[in-house]
């Protein structure tokens, strides 16, 4: 908070056009954490500014705080994500991501962790594959249920959310609300506390700690059912909307996704293949 100049390493997070000629960003940091800024002209003229600011790449900026506005003086860009660029189902799931990140993170929240996340979210996703909507929405789910992790909103996928003993196969219940599973003894000590738990499938629960634990390139392996990938999407979006400071109704899968028909119909084609 304390700089009037800073010149860093970011990943620009949004851009929307600002007055006539202007473009205004957000940008996330290795030690700065979210920072906002004014790209003045970027809408004409000086267009080669605007082209560095484009999402998918690491740059260097250099941003100047001034009376009324933070204005960025240079870009360079560092590193490009080719296959992100070239791919609309990529680009897709990467903004939709990047604005998820926007619309959680508060400016001048400081998490070096949450930088480091969305680097290894942009490798991932610019390595060699090709996504389908249903493999989206798993790997976009897994992204967010880091970054709610880091933003300190961790869900209990192990243990009781009551009494803090590991929860046992098929004797469980889900709560949102509380952020995790219930087991059976509390919710039987106390019904009246836990009428709103509902049942999950233990599929489901597997398919929530994997998401969350395993390594981004291993994503790609488990064949996805259509109503366990249901099931896991609904999860994640009430855990956003119970846990995130900022509560949104559209579902965080709705960027990447036509409609619902589409998911169910390459969930199946994915089952059978
Ligand atoms: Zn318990």
């Amino acid at each position: 908070m304390s700089w009037s100049t800073l010149k860093t390493e970011a990943i620009v997070l949004t851009s929307e056009p600002f007055r006539e000629a202007d473009r205004m960003y957000t940008a996330l940091t290795p030690d700065n954490g979210k920072v906002s800024f004014l790209g003045r002209g970027a809408r004409k003229g000086k267009a080669k500014l605007a082209a560095h600011l484009e999402p998918f790449a690491i740059v260097d900026i250099e941003i100047v705080r001034g009376k009324r506005s933070t204005t960025v003086i240079s870009v360079e860009r560092i590193k490009g994500f080719a296959n992100i660029r070239e791919s609309l189902d990529k680009r897709l799931l990467i903004q939709t991501s990047l604005s998820l990140l926007n619309k959680h993170t508060r400016e001048h929240d400081y998490d070096p962790c949450l930088y480091a996340e969305l680097l290894d979210w942009l490798e991932f996703v610019d390595s060699q594959f090709s996504v389908t909507p249903v493999r989206a929405t798993f790997i976009l789910g897994s992204f967010a249920l880091r970054i709610m992790r880091h933003l300190g909103y961790d869900v209990q996928l192990n243990d009781c959310i009551q009494c803090k003993q590991k929860v046992m196969p098929l004797s469980f219940r889900w709560h949102a609300d509380k952020g995790g599973l219930v087991c059976s003894d509390c919710l039987s000590e106390k019904p009246e506390e836990w009428f709103s738990a509902r049942p999950i499938r233990e599929e489901v629960v597997k398919l929530l700690r994997f998401a969350r634990g395993a390594g981004y390139p291993d994503l790609l392996k488990p064949s996805l059912l259509a109503d366990d990938l249901d099931a896991y999407a609904r999860i994640v979006h009430d855990l956003m909307v119970f846990h995130l400071p900022v509560d949104s109704d559209v579902p965080f899968w709705a960027g990447v996704l036509e409609d619902k028909e589409r998911q169910l119909e390459q969930a199946n084609t994915e089952q059978s293949a």
